[in-house]
């Protein structure tokens, strides 16, 4: 059967682009996964030690081990390390004096935990809007919808249309790609907002050679699964405040005040911590962090290659100023090509190449569809045209 042009056009743009995936992922390598794990170093032998010591579960030195390696590597002055990345931003935003009734601003774009993060606070996450270039938040927006909405009462900024506090903004470094951090930190310094950076997804990504979690009060990693590192389920707080990052340890570790046999509890903290076991797979994980990160911008650049000559996407590039860890590979279809989205997406699965759309906008889940929001015209744009591709550093 002959089917027209118009008709006939989705599937020309779902072969293209298929095309320039396997450019990358040529048909050999089977079935691709969107982000694997790879336990090429001394993940056994780390782990073993812990069941051979006993030391599996809240204490042990591995978890030492990983909150200094993790300080390290990021530059903060205190690493916390908790159970995983959700609860982690939990306590940052209760660090940062979030409290039941106010207001956080977060993206729409975003993964579900930064809005869920804001609602364990007996908060309400307020969405805004994200620049096309990083993904993430976009300053200007925030600024112009702060300057519509945002009235100074005493020490608070307050929302005028609900009369709730704004407390803090919540940028997110989306598929590893740092937002325009000065911008940022220029807008919430005006207001005096401040900033908790969910930084789940950029693990080794910098912005003007600084990284990623080290511009806000506080900030959290994650260590799930299919993270640039895993330690299976896991998570970490940054701050540079010795005060804070003292109350961090306190709040996930039951708040429990320290002596050799009492047990006594002084504010109701969280068992957020992370088990020994779990921090040794992350030490001998983070020791291969700078090979995942050197094979995951081969990928990177591989994709770009195979995606400069097709005319119905762009490959997502690092925007300027900043070195992306490239955690998600993404194309973006160009305008005329979005309405193929769903069929390309078929296609790449049909071919056994994972690959999946952007997050469905946290405006449009039921249980936030009644959030306060910007108008969200980037974010709707993205979500319409936004694939993320195979990323696993074995590809390379
Ligand atoms: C992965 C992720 C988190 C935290 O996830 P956990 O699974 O709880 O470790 C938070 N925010 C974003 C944007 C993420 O991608």
């Amino acid at each position: 059967m002959h089917l027209g042009a118009p008709i006939d056009a989705p599937a020309t743009i779902a072969d293209s682009i298929l095309a320039a995936v396997r450019k990358v992922v040529p048909a050999e390598r089977g079935s691709v996964a969107l982000h694997e794990p790879e336990f090429r170093g001394r993940e056994r032998e780390y782990v073993l030690d812990c069941i051979d010591t006993g030391w599996v579960s809240s204490v042990g030195a591995y978890v030492d081990r990983f909150e200094s390696m993790l300080t390290e590597i990021t530059g903060a002055a205190h690493t916390v390390a908790t159970v995983n990345g959700t609860a982690a931003l939990h306590v940052a935003l209760l660090l940062a004096g979030v409290r039941p009734g106010d207001e956080v601003l977060v993206p729409a774009f975003t993964f579900i935990a930064t809005a869920n993060a804001v609602s364990y606070c007996g908060a309400v996450p307020h969405f805004v809007d994200s620049a096309a270039d990083t993904l993430g938040l976009d300053p200007a927006a925030l600024d112009e919808h702060l300057r519509r909405i945002a009235e100074r009462r005493g020490d608070a900024l307050v929302n005028r249309d609900t009369g709730r506090v704004l407390r803090a903004v919540v940028p997110m470094h989306a598929f590893g790609h740092p937002v325009d951090v000065d911008g940022l930190l220029k807008v919430c310094g005006r207001y005096g907002l401040p900033v908790v950076e969910d930084a789940a997804e950029s693990l080794g990504s910098t912005y003007k050679g600084t990284h990623t979690g080290r511009f806000g009060r506080l900030a959290a990693l994650s260590f799930n699964g299919n993270k640039v590192v895993t330690t299976g389920g896991g998570g970490a707080i940054l701050t540079d405040d010795l005060e804070l990052g003292r109350r961090a340890k306190h709040l996930t570790t039951t708040a429990r005040v320290p002596h050799r046999w009492n047990l006594s509890h002084d504010v109701i903290g969280f068992n957020y911590r992370l088990p020994n076991l779990n921090a040794a797979l992350g030490c001998a994980q983070l020791e291969n962090l700078p090979d995942f990160l050197r094979r995951k911008r081969q990928l990177a650049e591989r994709y770009a290659a195979a995606f400069e000559t097709v005319g119905e996407a762009d490959f997502v590039r690092e925007p300027a100023n900043t070195r992306s860890n490239y955690w998600l590979n993404a194309i973006l279809l160009r305008r005329e090509a979005a309405p193929a989205r769903d069929g390309v997406l078929q296609r790449l699965n049909d071919a056994g190449l994972m690959a999946r759309p952007g997050w469905c906008l946290m405006h449009r889940l039921p249980m936030y569809e009644h959030s306060p929001r910007a108008s969200l015209p980037v974010a709707e744009d993205i979500e319409r045209r936004l694939i993320n591709l195979p990323s696993s550093p074995a590809l390379v």
